[in-house]
């Protein structure tokens, strides 16, 4: 009998609704655990975020961000909450210092309408949308967002960083991903205005010819943000600069039934954290209103991610389980117009994945 592989997952529910829907992606994996042949996960859970911050006076903790470091994987609800600032009155966010420190500089924010219904735009067809944003997260316009503010100063000032280094593995990164999918790969930025966009740009541009297999183009953000929603069935793969990214991405996820079903990814070279896009949503928090779908998508990238025959064969069946619990228009939470708690829809899929998995529906390779 071979060897059972143990998979650590560092668990950082942090704030808001962070914990509901970390909760779901904890039980879907220690359902399809019981299914799989020779894996287990070893869940480490830690504290992080807002709630932190008010019992230590640290948002993420270093013996924490240590600890992370030693693990396969790092699974992340949400963090911050608007009522705990910091003096200069900005919001705390170690959701970004954690991918500035482990150097996550490529978000993976794929966006796919699981069900017509979802959608507000009229005519589309399941699966109809089905593109990537890949986000540069360690530097672009973020990079001023630790400096002070005074408001009594003359004027505030922030810089957008774009390095040629930051670029060239971003663009890599995001060739890869395109070569991987339908291989058509749109830059997304402001090169008409913004001399640091038209070197994005350029560089863009010369790593091209490292893929003369995607067909590229590049649209200024404004366009494309247009373009998104007159022909969101167009794209592949989208790739962009951290603000832009962040932006576009909530324009993304209102095309395929808001926040909650959108997953993603923060890769770097050596660390990956995988959450939900939304943030800790402090309206809804601890009412049991909150959609899992998107953590427990995000659980199956990071399934995907862990790269065992196992592991991407659960990932499959994951969001095979979501297509398919979105089927009966029974199964929503309030944000898709219905009645689940993140419980039960958590539930839902989880049971399925196992009944699939345990049926053999689950053993066709993932490709
Ligand atoms: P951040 O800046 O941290 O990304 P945000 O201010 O953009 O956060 P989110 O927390 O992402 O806000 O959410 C915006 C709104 O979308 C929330 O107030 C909530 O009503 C809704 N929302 C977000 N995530 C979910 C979810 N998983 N299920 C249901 N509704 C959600």
């Amino acid at each position: 009998m071979s060897q059972e592989k143990v998979f650590r997952i560092a668990v950082l529910p942090g704030d808001g609704i962070g914990p509901e829907v970390i909760a779901e992606a904890v039980r879907t994996l220690k359902t399809v655990e019981r299914e799989l042949d020779g894996i287990a996960f070893k869940l480490q859970e830690y504290s992080v975020g807002a709630g932190t911050y008010l019992k230590c006076g640290n948002p993420l903790p270093p013996e924490t961000l240590e600890a992370c470091r030693q693990q396969d994987a790092i699974l992340l609800g949400a963090m911050g909450l608007p009522s705990v600032r910091w003096p200069n009155g900005l919001e705390m966010a170690p959701q970004v210092d954690l991918r500035e420190q482990l150097d996550l500089y490529c978000g993976l924010r794929p966006f796919h309408l699981y069900q017509a219904q979802l959608s507000p735009l009229k005519g589309m067809e399941r699966g109809r949308i089905d593109f990537l944003i890949v986000r540069e997260s360690t530097e672009g316009l973020f990079s001023g967002r630790l400096r002070p503010m005074e408001l009594d100063a003359a004027e505030a000032r922030d810089h957008m960083v774009i390095s040629r280094s930051g670029s060239e593995r971003l663009f890599r990164s995001a060739f890869r991903q395109a070569m991987g999918r339908r291989r058509r790969l749109t830059l997304v930025d402001k090169a008409n205005i913004l001399p640091s966009m038209a070197y994005f740009r350029g560089i863009f541009r010369e790593i091209s010819r490292e893929f003369p297999e995607v067909e590229t183009e590049a649209l200024y953000v404004d366009a494309a943000s247009l373009h998104l929603i007159e022909r969101p069935a167009d794209f592949d793969v989208l790739v962009t600069e951290n603000m832009f990214g962040d932006i576009l991405s909530d324009l993304a996820a209102g095309l395929v039934g808001g926040m909650g079903m959108a997953p993603s990814a923060d890769i770097g070279d050596d660390y990956a954290v995988f959450q939900p896009a939304h943030g800790s949503a402090p309206d809804i928090a601890g009412k049991g209103l909150a959609n899992p779908l998107a953590t427990l998508l995000s659980t199956a990238m990071m399934l995907d991610w862990l790269g065992h025959p196992e592991t991407r064969r659960a990932a499959a069946v994951v969001r095979t389980a979501v297509t398919e619990v979105l089927a009966a228009p029974r199964n929503r939470t309030a944000d898709l117009g219905g009645r689940l708690t993140t419980a039960e829809m958590g539930g839902l899929v989880a049971e399925a994945a196992a009944r699939m998995l345990s049926s053999g529906d689950g053993n066709r390779p993932a490709d």
